[in-house]
């Protein structure tokens, strides 16, 4: 084994011994200390042959040599040696690669800090990331052997181990409820706390408020005249009766609203409902009564919440890549009237037809003109009086059903207007099912 490492650089035995952490199942201190150990007794016994042999200047030369290399082991911790003389041994708290970050009083504080940090949280499991500060990266970079662990491994695992016995939680490396950042070098602690996720499904039962939090357009939300000091467009919103709630009950820092899809401020969601994951961050408390808080929610009068449970980050993610067909249900007011033939006809031509629809007027100011192609898969027509009836549209997740309507002046082709040639508008909508696939 190679010791000239410790030429360049006095490792501590247990930094040593970490170079060649991937050989023999036993501790870094105890392999380091050992690999030394036998170096040094090779070393001895060569010296105490040469000095048996008869001095002669070639014989002083190695016996120097020999115990120059003895000087370095010494220097590094190895205080066993005999015949050393005036050489500084150096504190691990010295070590050029620990710098003594193992020492009992530093895990200990450390620890302290961590424990006070944790105090606040409610958690299961958490994992410790350990930070290095550059110049330690660097040097690891420039002693590193194929058998070597990082530092970071190291304290990972000492102060995991540590915190398992003080906390009694448990270690998760995949989902863990806190990452405690860790950089020894400075004793600096700081908590990354998972977001709390709730997934369930959201009925909208008036017609008025939007899906997220709108803020005022004047003030940008800071609150002005136009508001009434609110901040908001909207006094309140679906995200808003959704979230109040939670973040009281998780002592959240922010919240995220991720709806599957929206709907307009003046259509209802009803049937059973529209899937949604609220996102609680930083949150101090993660379990909660989930059948309370949905009481709580429903008392609103004005969004009501089922199926809750507690879901991930991947929920978010699957279901803003996944398009939900939609089934609507629609109040058409035509200028004219219109006839019972008609509207037959009308159902069996928007059967599984597809639809070209550039961006509506009403939302080109914040969405990119481009043609969509969706399909409008079966619809179902029932007569109010002569110039209204009610129109069940089973169709793609993207469709504006108020243009498919009207035909938003030739925007959208076909359209109801445009098969009926008739101008018709949508005076109400309600969005009776998000369909899972
Ligand atoms: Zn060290
Ligand atoms: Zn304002």
């Amino acid at each position: 084994m190679d010791t000239e490492i410790l030429k360049s650089y006095p490792l501590c035995h247990r930094c040593f011994g970490r170079l060649y952490a991937k050989l023999l199942h036993t501790s870094n201190y105890e392999r380091g200390r050992s690999i030394k150990m036998a170096k040094a007794i090779e070393l001895e016994s060569k010296l105490h042959n040469l000095k048996e042999k008869s001095k002669c200047e070639e014989v002083e030369e190695e016996i120097e040599k020999i115990k120059e290399e003895l000087s370095y082991l010494y220097r590094s911790g190895l205080t066993e040696i005999r015949e050393i003389e005036n050489v500084e041994v150096v504190d691990s708290s010295k070590c050029p690669w620990c710098r003594g970050i193992f020492q009992e009083e530093n895990l200990e504080e450390i620890l302290e800090k961590t424990l006070k940090l944790l105090r606040e949280y409610q958690y299961d499991t958490f994992l410790v990331g350990t930070i290095l500060p550059k110049s330690v990266k660097k040097l690891e970079e420039s002693i590193k052997t194929p058998y070597m662990e990082s530092i970071k491994q190291e304290f990972n695992r000492t102060m995991g181990k540590l915190l398992v016995e003080k906390t009694s939680k448990t270690v998760d490396r995949e989902n863990p409820d806190i990452v405690i950042l860790i950089n020894p070098y400075k004793k600096k602690v700081r908590l990354q706390v998972t977001p709390v996720y709730i997934k369930g499904r959201y009925r909208k039962l008036v017609r008025g408020i939007p899906q997220t939090r709108w803020p005022c357009g004047y003030c940008k939300g800071k609150g002005c005249e136009k508001c009434n000091y609110t901040g908001k467009k909207y006094s309140t919103s679906v995200e808003e009766i959704i979230a109040e709630p939670f973040m009281e009950a998780l002592k959240g820092k922010s919240e995220a609203f991720h709806g599957a899809g929206r709907e307009d401020i003046d259509v209802r969601m009803l049937g059973d409902g529209r899937p949604f994951v609220l996102e609680i961050r930083n949150p101090k408390i993660r379990k909660v009564n989930l059948e309370e808080i949905k009481e709580k929610i429903n008392r609103s009068g004005m969004v009501e919440v089922l199926n809750l449970e507690y879901g991930s980050k991947k929920d978010v993610i699957l279901f803003k890549n996944k398009p939900h067909k939609k089934t609507y249900l629609a109040l058409v007011e035509c200028e004219e009237e219109v006839s019972d033939e008609e509207l037959s006809e009308l159902e069996k031509k928007l059967e599984n037809l597809t639809i070209y629809q550039r961006t509506p007027q009403r939302v080109s100011h914040r969405r990119a003109d481009l043609v969509r192609i969706r399909k409008v898969y079966k619809v179902w027509a029932e007569r109010v009086d002569p110039k209204r009836f009610k129109l069940k549209i089973y169709c793609d997740g993207g469709l504006y059903i108020k243009e498919l309507i009207s035909g938003d002046e030739g925007r959208t082709t076909p359209s109801v207007s445009e098969i009926l040639n008739k101008k018709c508008v949508c005076k109400e909508l309600d969005v009776l099912k998000v369909h899972d696939e």
